[in-house]
């Protein structure tokens, strides 16, 4: 057997996040158990050390509530470290992504009525062959929105219509974001409890190909506000999308100044085994929110 590094998104009920691929409570704690009695679960700083079982890291993007609420709780009671990943933006300036909108959006409105509301607000084209890319979503006007939101509008548009809908249903931006995303405080209590915390973005904004620009805007800021919110010095990161479109270039041309920077590994969204050391400097993920990896 080999070692592993597995990954999580939502941690939740099914039910109440219809908008994205949730993990419930129950199934996560059946796969962290199922891990703990076959790999030794280790925190990303002792990836050097010599285990009988192949090793496994359990990591976690975006820090949202949820993992706090529950895959902490979960990961304390069973006595095992996880690895989290911060996104500085939502909560030093206020910025949500575009994708955690629209998971928000389509997890707690109706499609149909969301569909009629884009076509009364903007000039849509007939998507019946391009929203196939969504072919997954049985739904049809689910398909038609998600293409238009992630596809047709511009950053603007999407951002103001899919701002409303959430000021909507918390009263403002503001509360949502104390809502959904793990606060300052409960980050530095899952830093004293033995969760490591690493990088993960500024914005989530995708790769574009220059790596010392891609530092500069998506990784440092977050690494200083880490350093001066959370008193941590991170070395470890997590690339948003994975690198996305040019993953490949990504992790080379980005490797040398992450190194320089004082970072010691990063991980990738590739599925595959991997060999927890640090003489490695990228390492695969298993993605268990779609459970292909565990039952
Ligand atoms: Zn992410």
């Amino acid at each position: 057997m080999h070692d592993i590094v597995i990954m999580y998104h939502y941690v939740r009920e099914k039910e109440s996040w219809t908008g994205s691929v949730p993990i419930s409570p129950e199934d996560f704690r059946k796969q962290i158990e199922w891990v703990k009695g076959n790999y030794e679960i280790i925190s990303p700083d002792d990836m050097n050390r010599i285990t009988k079982k192949p090793k496994c890291i359990i990591s976690f993007d975006d820090a949202t509530k949820d993992q706090y609420t529950v895959a902490y709780k979960v990961l304390k009671e069973l006595d095992v470290p996880g690895y989290f990943t911060v996104m500085s933006a939502p909560l030093e300036c206020g910025v949500v992504p575009i994708f955690h909108l629209v998971h928000m959006v389509l997890s707690h409105f109706n499609d149909e009525e969301i569909w009629k509301e884009l076509n009364g607000k903007f000039e849509i084209p007939d998507l019946t062959e391009k929203s196939a890319y969504y072919s997954y979503e049985p739904n049809m006007y689910r398909r038609y929105n998600k293409y238009v939101f992630n596809f047709l509008l511009d950053e603007q548009s999407c951002r103001s219509y899919l701002e409303e809908k959430v000021v909507k249903l918390y009263g403002s931006l503001q509360s949502f974001i104390k809502a959904f995303y793990i606060s300052i405080e409960e980050l530095v209590e899952m830093k004293e409890n033995g969760m490591t915390l690493g990088v993960h973005c500024v914005k989530h904004l995708p790769y574009k190909g220059d790596a010392q620009e891609f530092y500069n805007t998506e990784i440092a800021p977050c690494k200083v506000f880490m350093q001066q919110e959370l008193e941590i010095t991170p070395k470890w990161y997590t690339p948003a999308f994975g690198g996305g479109e040019n993953a490949l270039q990504m992790r080379a041309d980005l490797e040398p100044i992450l190194r320089a920077n004082g970072f010691r590994g990063a991980f990738t969204t590739i599925e595959d085994y991997t060999i927890l050391n640090t003489n490695n400097f990228w390492f695969n993920r298993f993605d268990c929110n779609r459970s292909k990896f565990i039952r």
